[in-house]
């Protein structure tokens, strides 16, 4: 199993000599995996497009099935999904999982007159799975977990495991100041990877950035460490924080928990390689 990082921005997308090394699309995971060639896919932020144009480009040469599971529905982390090429290809079968109720959210967003063409012409067979409270999904050999994040209209946590490795996809939530997620850090216990929205750091957060529904890395290392997991990578990144601060942010996350990384666009990561 394989996570491919296409979009870890927050917010808004960005662009500019500023934003080269870390990048600006917001979020898109794709996780690749082991016992089946279908296409898993968690958020269609704008990073979704090149992964579209790589998915219709290799068509051959992979099931042509694709998972996307939507952690919530605002704006950056739905706004690529119009762009998505696969979906509009009639050999390709989506599936789109959500607690929420998604066939709404995407028709809403591609209604006229915010985008000119509807999600009828979209050609892909579709299937809209509403996820219900403890529901798993099993693709191939993997089981898709999840589990609610505190947030503004609130978002989801899935986890990945296949193959004795796990992934845990956790944006965007909030913290309680003090207190401990306890079941997040239950639902990511022992996991290889924990990417975790680490969008402000601890001094932003405090002044005035509460309430906004992300959190700091300082509470993503606590979770970490009581969640036991290997590899802990930050995500979500604030629009207002360039490379230089990124850099900054993780490099002070690292000295504090060995082996943290900031999310990059284009960074792949391999549990079984760590
Ligand atoms: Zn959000």
């Amino acid at each position: 199993m394989q996570v491919v990082f296409w979009g870890t921005r927050g917010s808004i997308p960005v662009s500019g000599p500023k934003y080269v090394e870390f990048g600006g699309n917001t979020p898109c995971l794709q996780i690749r995996l082991e016992s089946v060639s279908d296409a898993l896919i968690i958020d269609s932020g704008s990073g979704i497009r090149e992964l579209g144009l790589q998915l219709a480009r290799s068509a051959d040469l992979h099931s042509r099935a694709v998972h996307l599971f939507l952690t919530h529905a605002h704006w950056d982390h739905i706004q690529g999904f119009p762009f998505f090429v696969p979906a509009y290809i009639p050999s390709f079968k989506l599936g789109i999982y959500c607690t929420k109720d998604a066939r709404l959210i995407l028709e809403n967003q591609m209604r006229t007159p915010f985008f000119p063409v509807g999600l009828d012409v979209m050609l892909a067979k579709r299937e809209f799975h509403l996820l219900t409270p403890s529901e798993g999904v099993q693709i191939g050999e993997a089981t898709v977990r999840h589990i609610p994040l505190p947030h503004p209209q609130e978002s989801t946590a899935f986890r990945i495991d296949e193959r004795g490795h796990s992934i845990v996809f956790a944006t965007d939530t909030e913290h309680s100041p003090g207190q401990l997620n306890e079941a997040l850090a239950e639902f990511a216990a022992g996991a290889d990877i924990l990417i975790y929205d680490a969008q402000y750091t601890s001094e932003e957060y405090k002044a005035g950035k509460q309430g906004w529904g992300h959190s700091t890395f300082a509470e993503a290392i606590r979770l970490a460490e009581a969640a036991g997991v290997r590899r802990l990578v930050l995500y979500s990144h604030d629009p207002g924080h360039d490379d230089e601060m990124l850099k900054a942010i993780e490099t002070a996350a690292a000295r504090e928990r060995p082996g943290t990384i900031s999310a990059r666009d284009g960074l792949v990561l391999d549990p079984a390689q760590l």
